[in-house]
């Protein structure tokens, strides 16, 4: 071979699917694995970088580097979604206050009310939709210290104005985290839109296959942050809110596909949308227009619910999201959810099958509801 020994380097910036496929590889070099191992250790040999498996691991590095590639930012990988949420939480300033959707994650807006029960902040919980009154609650609040964005919410499929609300915390001195799991980094890059910390529940649609539990925190990567890096990292390390290696290894394997699986996933909401709003049983669908989560409102209430989710052979009634699986249930059930959502909201988490076999599935038990 003759000229350069190295191979040329490929355009710059890569998109978003080639970023997905070959953030976090090993070097291309003889006899590197193609993929990174699962690192199976509780130490290293001292004195190096990593010293212990609580402070460290490659096959976590890799995960996060992949996912800091896709947002934009650097990654830090955590036991699950709430491992992360609570991390960012235990950061927020003795007596501060924090305001937040009224309709964000259940498991979040419970962290942020049990804080304050013990004392330790002021939760305040506003329509995010709302952009004048949220930045009026920033304003009127001076021991705001961190606002705490969700867009789309769960499962009210809430927009909150990230841009707006940035620009307007930043002014006030507030620091902006953004629950990105519902969009994903592939449809949404807060750090691009102002936000200072994104959080993800891994466990939903980096992963994709309803088969681990993780959760990862991304802040810039421009050195701007270190010290929010470094004390995020800092907790991770204290509390050991750390993931186990082959579940990093299962969630960087899921997000090599995450582009291709949420294409379809989202075609197929998009679809089921459509035809939801025709069906006479339904009062309401919530869907924001990307994303593959769908929240039709049954006319007929909790019961309606309640004989949907009984009543398909596909759609397989469950919590959680984000899997290749279609899967839904009633979000009332949980007793934690707010008044607020409707008894007949069914969340759908659309997954990549056909999307006929699953709306046949879904309108034959549609069509048992009206008769
Ligand atoms: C599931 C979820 C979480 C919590 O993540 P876990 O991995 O279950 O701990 C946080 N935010 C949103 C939006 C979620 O859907």
């Amino acid at each position: 071979m003759s000229g350069s020994e190295s191979a040329p380097h490929p355009p710059r910036p890569l998109r978003p699917a080639t970023v997905a496929v070959t953030a976090g590889r090993p070097p291309h070099e003889p006899d590197q694995p193609m993929n990174v191992p699962i690192t199976m250790t509780s130490t290293y040999g001292a004195t190096g970088d990593l010293e212990y498996g609580r402070y460290g691991n490659p096959t976590w590095t890799a995960f996060e580097d992949a996912l800091g590639a896709l947002e934009g930012g650097r990654a830090l990988a955590f036991s699950s979604g709430m491992a992360a949420v609570t991390t960012i939480l235990d950061l927020v300033g003795l007596g501060s206050s924090v305001i937040a959707p009224r309709h964000a994650y259940n498991g979040s807006v419970t962290a942020l009310t049990d804080a304050e029960s013990r004392g330790r902040l002021k939760a305040t919980l506003v329509d995010i939709t709302d952009t004048a009154a949220v930045i009026a609650a920033m304003e009127a609040d001076e021991d705001c210290g961190l606002l705490w964005l969700e867009s789309p919410t769960n499962p009210a499929l809430e927009i909150a104005d990230i841009t707006a609300l940035s620009a307007a915390a930043h002014e006030l001195g507030i620091r902006v985290v953004v629950d990105n799991t519902f969009a994903t980094p592939l449809l949404q890059q807060p750090l691009s839109l102002g936000a200072d910390i994104v959080v993800h529940s891994a466990t939903k649609y980096i992963a994709g296959h309803s088969d681990v539990l993780m959760g990862a925190i991304v802040v810039p990567a421009d050195g701007t942050d270190d010290d929010v890096y470094g004390a995020l990292k800092g907790r991770r390390d204290l509390a050991g809110a750390v993931p186990g290696p082959f579940e990093a290894w299962l969630a960087l394997r899921g997000l090599r596909t995450l582009h291709v699986r949420l294409e379809r996933a989202a075609a197929n909401a998009a679809e089921l949308a459509r035809r939801l709003t025709d069906h006479p049983s339904v009062a309401e669908v919530r869907y924001p227009g990307f994303g593959a989560i769908v929240a039709p409102v049954l006319a007929g209430g909790a019961d309606a619910g309640d004989f949907l989710v009984r009543a398909t052979s596909l759609w397989v009634h469950t919590t959680s999201l984000g899997g290749v699986e279609s899967t839904f249930e009633r979000r009332r059930r949980w007793k934690l959810e707010p008044t607020t959502i409707p008894e007949g909201l069914v969340r759908l988490s659309v997954g990549i099958e056909d999307v006929e076999d699953l709306w046949a599935d879904l309108k034959q038990a549609l069509d048992r509801i009206s008769a």
